[in-house]
């Protein structure tokens, strides 16, 4: 790993899908998530442990967790918001854990239903129980914060906040911050803002982006935190997401044109962009009705485009 290698991490099978319209079948999302591996995507979040009653998509996470695990070469990660989303996590064997709080103070309070000096707390009480089990057990910590470029509800979130909030996380010990535009408000000079604020208040600690392109900004965010040394970013296949009572609305940029985009800058990504473009046709197919995005899907690979692994090996 140097410079050059970043990271996609698909979000698709949790962010993608936990507000369409209906249940995709347990097969379908185990077939999913086995066929982006096979495309050399390295992390997927596979499922989010929350109750069946408040997301029904994810009744099946234990499931689909189990499949995902027995996916040679895979890291399968899993949303938790909260201890018993953790505990749960944890026992179905997930080794990576991520833990989300909002920012905006309504946000989290609509969406977890407490302040969020109480989520600091849960998070605290996660890393307290992760430390606690045997090392081979013990999953990787990460801290997420949702709505750090803007809220539904509150508008502008302060860059203050957000460097507080990423601080407490991290202190709490989170091995990794994503930092998240929920709703796509960011643009490339907040993003420079804010990954700036957090990287200088959490030091080592690596910094991860989730961006959505609601408002068409997603990939020049990545280019904007690509320049504050962000390498490692969440996506979702066809741009899977975006709230059906909200026209317009998207979801997380489209994984085929990230990785486009950085393989055309000469970062390596590790991931087959046609074997991609063929699992996305097979989710939209598993997904009739769902609408789907992606220009790199519209418009083809360019002629004699080659990837940043095989041009640097011409070189
Ligand atoms: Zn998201």
């Amino acid at each position: 790993m140097d410079d050059r290698d970043v990271s996609v991490r698909e979000a698709g099978p949790r962010d993608g899908i936990q507000i369409i319209n209906g249940f995709m079948p347990t097969a379908a999302k185990t077939a999913w998530i086995a066929a982006e591996a096979a495309c050399g995507v390295r992390e997927i979040e596979v499922t989010s442990f929350v109750p069946a009653k408040v997301i029904a998509q994810f009744a099946d996470a234990d499931a689909v967790a189990a499949a995902a695990l027995a996916v040679p070469g895979l890291l399968a990660s899993a949303l938790v918001p909260n201890l018993r989303g953790a505990e749960r996590a944890v026992a179905a064997g997930v080794r990576k854990i991520n833990f989300v709080m909002s920012v905006s103070r309504t946000h989290n309070l609509n969406n977890v239903r407490r302040e969020r000096e109480e989520s600091v707390a849960d998070f605290r009480r996660i890393v307290a129980m992760a430390r606690a089990l045997p090392e081979e057990r013990r999953p990787l910590l990460v801290g997420g914060l949702s709505t750090a470029l803007g809220c539904s509800f509150e508008g502008r979130v302060a860059v203050d906040e957000v460097r507080r909030f990423a601080g407490l996380l991290a202190e709490a010990g989170a091995q990794e911050i994503v930092v998240a535009d929920t709703v796509g408000y960011g643009d490339p000079a907040l993003v420079r803002a804010v990954f700036g604020a957090v990287a200088s208040e959490v030091g080592p600690v690596p910094l991860a982006a989730h961006f959505h392109d609601t408002r068409g900004t997603g990939l020049a965010n990545v280019a904007a935190a690509l320049e504050c040394g962000v390498r490692a970013f969440d996506s979702s296949l066809a741009g899977l997401g975006g709230c059906p009572f909200a026209p317009g609305a998207t979801g997380n940029i489209v994984t085929e044109d990230l990785c486009f985009m950085l393989e055309s800058m000469g970062l390596r990504t590790g991931i087959d962009l046609e074997a991609l473009l063929a699992v996305r046709r097979q989710v939209a197919e598993a997904l009739p009705g769902v609408p789907v995005q992606g220009a790199l899907a519209r418009a083809g690979l360019p002629r004699g485009f080659r990837g940043a692994a095989d041009r640097a090996l011409a070189a």
